[in-house]
């Protein structure tokens, strides 16, 4: 449905086209369930946004077609990420690179579904389809790599940066070294270990809980649900209410 070709990076957000915009809905709606659920006008204010973040970026396909479905699903799961803030685009991130499968990361042992480093967001397109697939288990590797992509953006980089994002996150380390404790002590927590692996592990497992498992979250760990509802301006359980932040 979609030729697949890298445009020219811009800066100003352009509108987009109603048949886009038509074409762009039922592709999105077949994958990422939280679009579905919007209001028609959070649907629109995602679909503009996935329009420009798809022009902003180049897309690099590794063991397979280039495919412009491909590219607009990746970008509406960063989209997903961050609705509610003003500052969407990732601008330090000019590629995303989009695998097969699983890959190994320079030297290291282990593969990986996905990650986050200068060069670009790396993510295994057969984990973005099975993870999206599976919406419900609180495992989502497109939702986590894009919210290492936003904390990179944010705090290392500082391109695109969105000041109330940036204060608000700030409470959410607070949490992080109690809940730590609490894991180690009762050797179980709602969040799957990973997340204990560093503080930008437990960013970025939190949002996919935040994301799959809203209701799961919020009972067991409500204050930490409650600091990424703020952090986010969004919430999962009410996505009619997203606050429009501009
Ligand atoms: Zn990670």
């Amino acid at each position: 449905m979609y030729k697949a070709n890298n445009t020219t990076l811009y800066d100003p957000e352009l509108p987009i086209p109603l048949e886009t915009a038509n074409d762009y809905a039922i592709l999105i709606s077949r994958v990422l369930p939280y679009f579905a659920k919007l209001n028609d006008a959070n649907k629109q204010r995602f679909l503009i946004r996935v329009y420009n973040f798809r022009k902003s970026k180049f897309f690099h396909f590794r063991g397979l077609q280039p495919n412009e479905e491909i590219a607009i699903l990746v970008s509406a799961a960063a989209v997903q990420v961050s609705l509610g803030l003003k500052s969407y685009r990732l601008a330090f991130f000019t590629s995303i690179y989009i695998l097969s499968d699983a890959n190994q990361v320079w030297h290291a042992k282990e593969l990986f579904i996905g990650h986050v480093s200068p060069t670009g967001i790396y993510i295994s397109w057969k984990h973005f389809v099975q993870e999206f697939y599976d919406y419900t288990e609180g495992m989502n590797v497109a939702l986590h790599e894009m919210a290492h992509a936003l904390h990179h953006e944010t705090f290392i980089q500082e391109t695109g940066i969105d000041w109330d994002f940036r204060q608000d996150f700030d409470k959410l380390s607070s949490m992080y070294g109690p809940l730590m404790s609490n894991a180690v002590v009762e050797r179980r927590s709602y969040l799957r270990g990973y997340a204990f692996t560093n503080y930008q592990e437990f960013w970025a497992v939190s949002i996919e809980n935040f994301f799959e498992n809203p209701q799961g979250l919020k009972d067991n760990l409500p204050q930490l649900y409650a600091i990424l509802r703020a952090t986010l301006n969004q919430d999962p359980l009410h996505p009619d209410e997203l606050v429009l932040v501009g």
